[in-house]
């Protein structure tokens, strides 16, 4: 149910197409209109009613009336020497979000944000040590993707990953329906299976995504509650047990599995025993594993471990016939890696 207030412009961004179906119904016009827009907006691009010829006058003008298309504006683009784009926008209130563009062989995934800040304080995220400042609304995560796509030279993006600002389950009613556009065939047409929603396992809100909605990524970073719960607070409302549990009785299709990511931090969880443990714990779950090396920042004492590291705890998880890939850092010299968005924030004290 939508409520349309005349005179109250809103973002087009916003809009699922179910929700905007119930408007061009209020509207006495044909359910069909709906994806034909969607098919303008997010197919072909445009950004102006007016040039959507196959709508009539009457239609355009009272859309023209009730809303806006407007993508984030982006502030300043920073580019990799590996190819990786970080974009910085800027909010309606003056908040930067960034985002990040990763090409990588046949790929060109999207890294979205879902908060300004973030609510979880994980040690060794420099969001995390913003803290939460506000959820983003879903014109907002759909504003990041829209935003990137006026670029020039931005080819089509072929995945998305929620892993930028914020934790995408704690801002649940607006990145459900963000994630809803994404997935409209008549729109940006991605399927569930290109695209990623990584959390820290907030298991109260994971248990009520249904399996199509996106693959789904767990923030692991320890194979013991100790651990876990000194480099993330939230492992002491959701410990590890519950984590596994939660994987174990996980109902997808044969060819879902759920991701473990882990951050591999210097003498913190990187050692032979620390791999073992996790082995163990990872026993009979269909799943596969992210090494991430850390990406280090000036405001966090962490270390990256050594390549020799990184080698012998993939090898020993490899060995116990894991499916264990190590994730190449991108974006380090523009701060755009893993865990290193909304540095500005903390340079500005
Ligand atoms: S790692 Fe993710 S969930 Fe944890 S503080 Fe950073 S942004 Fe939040």
């Amino acid at each position: 149910m939508v409520l349309i207030i005349y005179g109250s412009m809103e973002n087009f961004y916003g809009l699922t197409l179910t929700q905007l179906e119930s408007i061009i119904g209020a509207l006495g016009k044909e359910k069909y209109r709906s994806r034909q827009l969607f098919k303008w907006i997010y197919n072909k691009n445009v950004l102006e009613f007016g040039k959507m010829t196959d709508l009539s006058k009457s239609l355009i003008n009272m859309f023209k009336d009730m809303f806006f298309l407007s993508p984030l504006k982006t502030k300043d683009v920073f580019s990799s020497k590996d190819g990786t784009m970080k974009f910085a926008f800027v909010c309606d209130d003056g908040n930067i979000v960034e985002s990040v563009l990763i090409p990588d062989k046949d790929r060109l995934t999207l890294c979205l944000s879902s908060q300004i800040g973030c609510r979880m304080g994980c040690r060794f995220c420099v969001t995390g040590r913003i803290g939460f400042i506000r959820n983003l609304k879903t014109s907002e995560i759909i504003g990041q993707l829209m935003g990137v796509r006026q670029h020039p030279g931005v080819d089509k993006i072929t995945n998305i990953v929620l892993m930028g600002m914020g934790e995408p389950l704690d801002n649940f009613d607006n990145v459900m329906p963000a994630l809803e556009i994404m997935k409209e065939p008549s729109g940006l047409d991605f399927s569930h299976r290109r695209i990623t929603l990584s959390t820290v396992g907030l298991i109260g809100v994971l248990k009520s995504v249904m399996p199509k909605t996106a693959g789904i990524a767990i923030s692991l970073n320890a194979a013991d509650d100790k651990t876990r719960s000194e480099l993330m607070p939230i492992n002491r409302l959701y410990p590890i047990e519950e984590i596994v549990d939660f994987v174990r009785n996980y109902k997808a299709d044969r060819r879902t599995r759920i991701t473990f990511e882990y951050v591999l931090i210097n003498g913190v969880n990187d050692s032979l025993e620390d791999a073992e443990k996790l082995a163990k714990l990872l026993k009979g779950l269909k799943c596969k594993i992210n090494l991430i090396p850390y990406n280090e920042s000036p405001f966090i004492d962490f270390k990256r471990p050594s390549e020799k590291t990184v080698e012998r705890f993939h090898n020993h998880l490899i060995n116990r016939y894991y499916t264990t890939i190590v994730r190449d850092s991108r974006g380090g010299d523009i701060h755009g890696a893993c865990g290193q968005l909304g540095m500005r924030y903390l340079d500005q004290g």
